[in-house]
């Protein structure tokens, strides 16, 4: 079976979380399975082995998980990115639309060295206003954004066709 195919059967759909009308693609079962995660993981340092990376930047929660397991294997710094008040030092702040409202994350400000090439990784690709806030961040403080890597792509969204207009870069994905 295909690791894409694997990827989808191990999502588990919830209705209406966290809100009415809301379908949430559940990717804990996904966790719970490490053969699986170990044939991610290697997909990816395939995928990414060879290209200049200088650093993974990944949005909290669940960037978190394939981000800094990417950073070790690919040996780079991990930044992380976190929602407003959650990191201790200097940060810069970025808005972004969401369905209803606006959220805001951070970055500390000295987490990226004028140049760096960096890649955003977060866990799942939806209308890209995460990731996009996230590369807003890097371009800001300094670095190129050299790619956007996810676990999973909502394609009946739109945040493939967002992210390829606003920074030239067709998202990377597992399934
Ligand atoms: P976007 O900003 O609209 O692309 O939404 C992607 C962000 O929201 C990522 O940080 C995801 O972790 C989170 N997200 C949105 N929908 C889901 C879902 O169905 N399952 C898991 N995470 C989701």
């Amino acid at each position: 079976m295909q690791l894409s195919e694997k990827i989808k059967n191990s999502i588990r759909d919830i209705q209406d979380y966290p809100k009415p009308g809301v379908l949430f693609r559940d990717i804990t079962p996904l966790l719970a399975n490490p053969v699986l995660v170990r044939e991610m993981v290697q997909q990816l340092i395939k995928d990414y082995a060879g290209q200049k990376i200088d650093a993974i930047a990944s949005t909290e929660a669940r960037g978190f998980i394939f981000g800094s397991v990417l950073a070790y294997e690919l040996g780079c710094p991990f930044i992380p990115v976190r929602k407003s008040g959650k990191l201790p030092y200097k940060t810069r702040s970025q808005s972004y639309a969401l369905e209803y409202g606006t959220a805001s994350i951070e970055m500390h400000t000295d987490a990226i060295q004028p140049g760096w090439r960096v890649l955003v990784h977060d866990d799942l690709l939806a209308t890209g206003g995460t990731a996009g806030a996230t590369a807003d961040l890097v371009q800001a403080l300094g670095g190129v954004v050299v790619g956007f890597s996810f676990i999973i792509n909502l394609s009946f969204l739109p945040g493939e066709k967002n992210l390829k207009e606003r920074f030239g870069l067709p998202p990377h994905y597992l399934a």
